[in-house]
């Protein structure tokens, strides 16, 4: 209730918790030991130990840990600690970063990143078996299948974007000093996310197949994007790299070499020709020059947006703004 009070903070109304969503609980003063080189076990009240596949350091201090359960059925046990900071050396180089149409990151330097899709079969199989949730009695055991099925599909992709980000945002970081972004407004653009389907919600069900599928492949693009900013944030902050946010408008437009600014200087999808003075360039690497160079003019001028400005996105709607570090002269 406080956050939703807070007139700086996103959060909406406080919900009823649903029966639907990831399932967890914490444990307090956690107990983990390593068994086996692949093998951790953790102390759960009232049950016992619990083995738990080992996949990273522990942090030093354990505190709470929490226990959950996905809406594939798969669980998972986490052991919060503050993002370490990045073993890196000063790179003397800044990135301006475009989201691009068709590639989902393009830098300032010309390197493009695409983010990884759901592949035509899956996005198929997964609207197939939405389609065979919609047409089953509520509450069945088959329903119940159906629905882990499409859960582990959207599942499977989640891993491979969040993988996917946490991947380039480790690079980003580590390759630059400063990494200006564009303030998007990420909710208004994409439905949600396909790691949350809403088996209730239409939309889904559109009998339209195509149209479908190309809702799937861009919220998973605007889903990516969004986690990735988030990251890149938390990394920065931690390895004293600096974020700065500018405002997206005409970025696409504008011919870096000159600064005109018209719509027509897109000549297509792909390639920017400047009406102008004749400058050529990729579409998406004009636009991420013109980001770079709209964040160090602001540099310069210490007109710096507030990282939490509403509806960026980057940041989750129930969540406190504090991930502003990192955004301001003084964090650098
Ligand atoms: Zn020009």
């Amino acid at each position: 209730m406080a956050a939703f009070f807070d007139p700086e903070n996103p959060a909406s109304r406080p919900a009823y918790r649903s029966k639907h969503r990831t399932q967890g609980f914490a444990v307090r003063d956690t107990r983990a030991r390593r068994i086996s080189r692949r093998w951790g076990e953790v102390l759960v009240p009232k049950v016992g130990w619990v083995r738990f596949r080992w996949t990273r350091q522990l942090p030093g201090k354990l505190g709470i840990c929490r226990v959950t359960c996905d809406r594939a059925g798969r669980w998972h046990v986490s052991f919060p600690s503050p993002q370490p900071a990045m073993e890196r050396e000063p790179a003397g180089r800044s990135a301006g970063i475009d989201r691009g149409v068709r590639t989902a990151l393009v830098t300032s330097a010309g390197q493009h990143y695409r983010a990884p899709r759901i592949s035509g079969r899956r996005a198929a199989r997964y609207l197939a078996l939405q389609r065979k949730l919609a047409r089953q009695r509520k509450g069945s055991k088959d329903r119940e299948r159906t629905r882990r099925q499409t859960a582990m599909i959207a599942a499977r992709a989640t891993d491979r974007r969040k993988d996917w980000a946490e991947k380039i945002s480790t690079r980003l970081v580590r390759e630059n000093d400063l990494i200006v972004l564009e303030q998007l407004n990420i909710a208004g653009m994409a439905r949600r996310p396909a790691s949350k389907p809403d088996p209730g919600q239409p939309g889904t069900f559109l009998p339209n197949r195509a149209r479908a599928k190309a809702g799937l492949s861009r919220s998973i693009l605007a889903s990516c994007w969004g986690l990735l900013g988030r990251r890149l944030q938390e990394k920065a902050a931690a390895s004293g790299v600096q974020i700065i946010f500018v405002h997206p408008r005409f970025t696409s437009q504008q011919c870096h070499a000159c600064g005109h600014i018209q719509p027509e200087n897109r000549e297509s999808q792909a390639v920017f020709l400047c009406l102008a003075c004749g400058h050529g360039d990729h579409a998406d690497r004009n636009a991420a020059l013109n980001i770079l160079a709209r964040g160090l003019l602001l540099l310069a001028t210490g007109e710096l947006v507030p990282a939490h400005a509403p509806g960026h996105g980057a940041l989750r709607r129930h969540q406190p703004a504090q991930a502003a570090a990192g955004t301001t002269l003084e964090a650098a």
